[in-house]
């Protein structure tokens, strides 16, 4: 008989498996990123069938198998359904799932990543800002990875930073002062309300973080340069990110909006 034990996690990723299974990849607690088979999930009867939706939270019974472990139960805890309702939110989602993916271990326990998760897709379901949402969990996922950007001196010259246009440099992890702003191409302006901003997401969680009102252009600004920093950490495009601004083109014409166009 091969063990088994429990964990809570939150599906980040689903790939089909010959007719009927299904290679899944969760994003728990104590496991870090974990990828385990679900045999028979395509069959109309399956038991699992339901369960395991891509960003699904839910508890998992696994049984540990030779090269990936099995699903042997599993039980919906929340399904996010607002945020499955609507396209825009779901990629929203579907995005922070891809982050969590790339930037977990897997085995590595990482509770901090797993919470953020969950924070995120509650934060989308309940209707908060999702551009504030996506920066708060891009700034935090990416800093209990390893790659806290420094926001408060220069990354360079460790010279504390004045209001005034500093520089968001992804090559040396932070802010630089306009001294010693880099010539990397990648180093780009960081306004004194791009830095009040990050700096509020860096110190934020939870209802402070959701009361945050942000401009269109300085929402946009602050996604730019986040998203910046998130390429260079991972050394290429998140293609759901590449996937959310296609779909935000597409609700400005119209085209994603049943030919009216708005703003997601
Ligand atoms: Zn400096």
């Amino acid at each position: 008989m091969s063990r088994l034990y429990k964990t809570e996690g939150v599906v980040i990723k689903r790939l089909y498996m010959g007719e009927a299974d299904a290679l899944l990849t969760f994003c728990t607690p104590e496991s870090g990123k974990l990828r385990a088979v679900a045999r028979g999930v395509r069959r109309p009867r399956s038991r699992l069938a339901g369960h395991l939706e891509p960003l699904t939270r839910c508890r998992l019974m696994l049984a540990e198998g030779r090269s990936l472990d099995v699903v042997s139960g599993c039980e919906t805890e929340d399904s996010f359904p607002a945020l499955r309702s609507d396209l825009w939110l779901l990629s929203c989602g579907l995005y922070a799932a891809d982050l969590a993916d790339r930037l977990g271990a897997e085995g590595a326990e990482n509770r901090r990543l797993y919470r953020l998760l969950v924070n995120a897709l509650d934060a989308l379901d309940s209707g908060v800002d999702p551009a504030v949402v996506l920066r708060h969990f891009e700034f935090h996922s990416l800093a209990c990875s390893g790659y806290l950007p420094e926001l408060w001196e220069c990354a360079r010259c460790h010279r504390q930073l004045e209001a005034t246009t500093n520089y968001f440099s992804p090559a040396a992890a932070g802010l630089l002062c306009p001294d010693c702003r880099g010539r990397e191409g990648l180093d780009r302006p960081a306004s004194v309300d791009v830095v009040k901003v990050l700096r509020y997401l860096a110190r934020h969680e939870g209802p402070d973080v959701a009361r945050l009102k942000l401009g269109a252009s300085l929402a946009r600004e602050i996604e730019d340069l986040m998203q910046g920093y998130v390429t260079y950490v991972l050394d290429r495009e998140v293609a759901s990110a590449k996937w959310l601004r296609e779909l935000r083109g597409a609700y400005r014409t119209g085209l994603a909006n049943g030919g009216r166009p708005g703003q997601p």
